[in-house]
């Protein structure tokens, strides 16, 4: 094989960067890492400089770098120290630069991963936040730059190994009659109604099969992140929100499913391990290793099917209505579930809260087109201010 290809990580120091760097540092002989970047636990981003060391180090404040570099030079490391979402577009777009993990969380990650996507790298999409905010125009700069955009959700990782390989535009030109997007239910699947109404952010984040970061945690209990999800899928299979039905599987083994029209139904399966869409996504269409165990089927013994019930999870209902009604609406929902899950993790609202601050959030905006980045900014703006105002409206 010719050189190791270089890797930009966005995001290194949460769930799904460690991850990366743990298929990563299994093949040394494959994979390089160009740049690593952290917003907080800069500590934990020094010690990951020291055992990969990459060309270059993003932190979001100057203050922040000087500290970093002045302990990087001390321990005799050539790692450069960049500042804020410059240089975060900067390690993704570097001409040295083959891959691009974009795992940040949030809206956050939406510029530094377009600057990958137009730079024409390969994209390795964990930040389903910056393709739910801008869907039409991230799309659009991927078939205009050609960049390689490989799901890392593992459900969307799911669906893209169950497609056909030439698959293009459309799901009816290749005989698919729906996806199958399939949730386990988070930890409130079976929690009573009522109780619902005390849980606390640390019950939200105690994930039954998954250990992620928090705010992708209270999504998944919320049943939000299924609803992103949902939008995901439209936008990366080129499927209208009526062919995508979310199932309920409560043992996170099926990862996702597609139903063809000859009734052949496709599904992959695995190990809850974030590992294993990682490695699918940077080996493509190779396979290697991803240090996940295999597939234990007679301990697993059964998999158990539900659909879901809207009324315990108000949040998906919302999202679907949001892709539903396109243009600006999935924005404002994103940015409105930012500051709510925010407000909950900081305690400042009510689990159930989180729904009511969204619906009240589109409750009071028209839908309005995205034509350019500006355009999905203003829409992720304009929904933040409309969520804190209603935390100032209903602050206790
Ligand atoms: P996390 O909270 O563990 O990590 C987030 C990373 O983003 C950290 O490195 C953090 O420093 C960085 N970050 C946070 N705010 C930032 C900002 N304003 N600017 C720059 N960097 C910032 O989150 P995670 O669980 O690793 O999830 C990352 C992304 O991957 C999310 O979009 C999530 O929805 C998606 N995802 C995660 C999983 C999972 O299993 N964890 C699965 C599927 C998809
Ligand atoms: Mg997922």
């Amino acid at each position: 094989m010719s050189r190791p290809q270089q890797i930009t990580v966005l995001g290194a120091t949460g769930s799904i960067g460690l991850s990366t760097l743990d298929v990563i540092a299994r093949h040394p002989e494959r994979y390089q890492v160009f740049a690593l970047t952290g917003f907080t636990r800069l500590s934990e981003l020094f010690a990951l400089c020291v055992r990969h060391v990459p060309q270059f180090a993003v932190v979001p404040q100057v203050e922040a770098a000087r500290g970093l570099q002045d302990d990087l030079r001390a321990a005799g490391l050539p790692t450069r120290v960049l500042v804020g979402e410059e240089g975060l577009c900067q390690v993704a777009s570097a001409p040295e630069v083959d891959a691009v993990m974009a795992a940040i969380v949030g809206a956050a990650g939406l510029r530094p991963t377009l600057a990958a996507v137009e730079a024409g790298k390969k994209i390795l999409l964990a930040n389903k936040e910056a393709l739910v905010m801008s869907g039409a125009l991230f799309m659009q700069a991927v078939r205009k730059s050609g960049s390689v955009l490989l799901p890392i959700d593992s459900e969307h990782n799911a669906i893209f190994q169950c497609m056909p390989q030439d698959f293009a535009r459309g799901l009816s030109s290749v005989g698919v009659r729906r996806i199958l997007l399939t949730a386990s239910g988070g930890p409130f699947r079976q929690t009573p109604m009522a109780e619902l109404e005390h849980v606390s952010p640390d019950q939200a984040c105690a994930h039954p099969n998954w250990s992620m970061g928090r705010k992708i945690s209270v999504d998944s209990a919320s049943m939000m992140n299924k609803g992103l999800e949902l939008i995901e899928a439209c936008w990366l299979f080129d499927a209208k929100p009526s062919q995508v039905e979310v199932v309920i599987h409560p043992q996170s083994v099926i990862h996702s499913l597609v139903d063809y029209v000859d009734g052949s139904v496709l599904a992959q399966l695995g190990n809850p391990d974030m590992r294993t869409p990682i490695a699918n996504a940077l080996a493509w269409p190779e396979r290697i290793d991803s240090g996940v165990a295999p597939l234990d089927l007679f301990a697993i013994a059964r998999l158990d099917f539900e659909a879901p019930d809207e009324e315990r999870f108000p949040c998906l209902r919302l999202a679907r209505q949001a892709a539903e009604a396109g243009d600006s609406a999935p924005a404002m929902l994103n940015a409105a579930n930012e500051v709510a899950v925010a407000a909950f993790l900081d305690g400042r609202v009510r689990y159930l809260e989180i729904a009511s601050i969204i619906e009240d959030v589109l409750s009071r905006e028209p839908v309005v087109a995205l034509d350019d980045l500006d355009s999905v900014f203003t829409a992720d703006a304009k929904a933040r201010t409309l969520a804190e105002q209603w935390l100032s409206r209903h602050s206790r």
